[in-house]
């Protein structure tokens, strides 16, 4: 009798220890969510480490889910960008560039997959590079481009978007199917004109407020990026400081749209079966390496971003410090969806492994952000530098970048996150690797559009790109 009680217990042991070690059963159909801030730094977010409480709501978020530490887009603005996030390629492959506005032929777009495989899509974006336009709206089956209800997208109340998501779930969420929702939001994309409401806990009262207002006039913003490349007069440091703490306060204004947008979805979906990632898709430059806004630059200050995930598969309160890219978002969330995402760029970054990768990025030749300047100031002789597009190859530690006249930049971002002192001396293996993935980038790019090309690739190049699969 005893020894069938203890086989009993030791059976319900086994049992519980097995129970405990199995990974919960997912879902095959999860809800999705991808919430991008856009423009935000990731090294401007609390969340991150910033000393300015610029993102209280992502912190309380990031307990619940994953914090990816080490995370890339795949270049330096919003079209490529998004493209990336939506097809899994880099630029050079889906063609969304600086010199190409388009995607290139008819890529596999991730709501038009989750769209076939039943789900309701829905996007709302406050950014006309993701809209109709670009192509980036297809698969959608509602897809608001809400810039259109202003004539200053990133001057649009913070509610705005939520409000649109809100309405969305009450009047036309079908019940039978498992969703996809997308939302952009540009709150923290310039001008910088936070709501007070915002500015006061990051600026810290109305004092300093009213003199950032005062030094920087947010109406004069695309002057004040033009001014800072191509005019006469130099940009005074009290006016960058003041676009800088402004440009924080809206970070706080975009942490806040996430906070209610989440709490929308929350309302309308299970949290246990409802993938949900937050992300930007690139940085903000304020003078660093020489440079202002989003343009002509692939440093860390752009090509870092944030991600946080939480849902299943996703433990709450882990950090995640492997190197990943905007490009795993793809078979990420068709994995969220029980389907199987064809062979692109991307990892799904459910798995475990850790794989040693070797990323690239791109910026294409400017020919977009060039044409905004005015004529008199186009031909200016200080925006020859910039006249150039870039390839990147990072593998985590090590970053590459080089450039169309093939000048070329190695950093160690362990020891110089902030790529202030080029390293002069690199394992040559290391080296090769890295600028044969750059090489790649900045050549492709340049055949797409008008682009400097670097010359032909050598044979060996050629082949560790294809080992890699970088090249077809
Ligand atoms: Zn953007």
């Amino acid at each position: 009798m005893i020894a069938r009680a203890a086989a009993s217990l030791t059976l319900l042991l086994v049992l519980v220890l097995v129970l405990a070690c199995t990974p919960p059963e997912r879902s095959q159909a999860d809800n999705i969510v991808l919430i991008v801030m856009d423009t935000v730094r990731v090294d401007h977010l609390s969340v991150y480490g910033y000393p300015e409480p610029t993102s209280p709501y992502l912190e309380r978020l990031a307990e619940q889910g994953t914090r990816f530490d080490r995370a890339w887009s795949t270049s330096s603005w919003t079209l490529p960008s998004h493209a990336s996030m939506f097809t899994g390629l880099l630029p050079s492959q889906h063609g969304a560039t600086q010199s190409h506005l388009q995607l290139r032929g008819d890529p596999d777009l991730l709501a038009a997959r989750l769209a076939d495989a039943g789900y309701q899509c829905a996007g709302f974006s406050n950014n006309p590079w993701v809209s109709s336009k670009t192509g980036l709206h297809r698969g959608f089956e509602v897809f608001g481009e809400l810039w259109r209800e202003s004539e200053r997208p990133s001057s649009l109340l913070a509610d705005h978007s939520s409000v649109a998501v809100e309405q969305w779930f009450a009047a036309q969420r079908d019940r039978e199917r498992p969703f996809f929702l997308f939302v952009n939001l540009m709150e923290a994309h310039g001008p910088y004109e936070p709501d007070w409401r915002y500015a006061w806990p990051v600026l810290g009262g109305p004092v300093a407020i009213a003199r950032a207002h005062r030094a920087y006039d947010p109406v004069q913003d695309h002057g004040f990026v033009r001014e800072w490349y191509a005019g006469d007069q130099p940009v005074e440091p009290e006016v960058l400081a003041a676009a800088r703490a402004l440009y924080d306060a809206e970070i706080r204004q975009v942490d806040a749209s996430v906070e209610r947008i989440v709490a929308a979805v929350d309302r309308y979906a299970d949290p246990a079966t409802t993938t949900l990632v937050v992300v930007t898709d690139h940085g903000e430059g304020f003078g660093e390496h020489g440079h202002v806004g989003h343009a002509f630059s692939v440093y860390d200050t752009l090509l870092r971003v944030a991600a946080i995930a939480r849902g299943p598969g996703f433990e709450a309160g882990t950090v995640d410090g492997r190197v990943v890219q905007l490009t795993d978002l793809y078979p990420t969330l068709l994995q969220a969806a029980g389907l199987t995402a064809p062979e692109t760029q991307g990892r799904d970054l459910h798995r475990q492994d850790d794989e040693q990768r070797l990323l690239a990025a791109s910026y294409a030749y400017p020919a977009q952000v060039l044409g905004t300047f005015p004529p008199a100031l186009r031909d200016s002789e200080r925006l020859e530098p910039h006249r150039r597009s870039f390839g990147v190859g990072l593998d985590g530690r090590y970053k590459l970048i080089l450039d169309s006249t093939g000048h070329q930049e190695v950093y160690d971002l362990i020891a110089d996150p902030g790529e202030a002192t080029p390293l002069t001396d690199l394992d040559p293996t290391i080296l090769a690797r890295l600028r044969a993935v750059a090489a790649a980038s900045v050549t492709q790019g340049a055949a797409a559009g008008q682009g400097e090309p670097l010359g032909d690739l050598d044979p060996e190049t050629l082949q560790a790109l294809r080992e890699l699969g970088y090249l077809e």
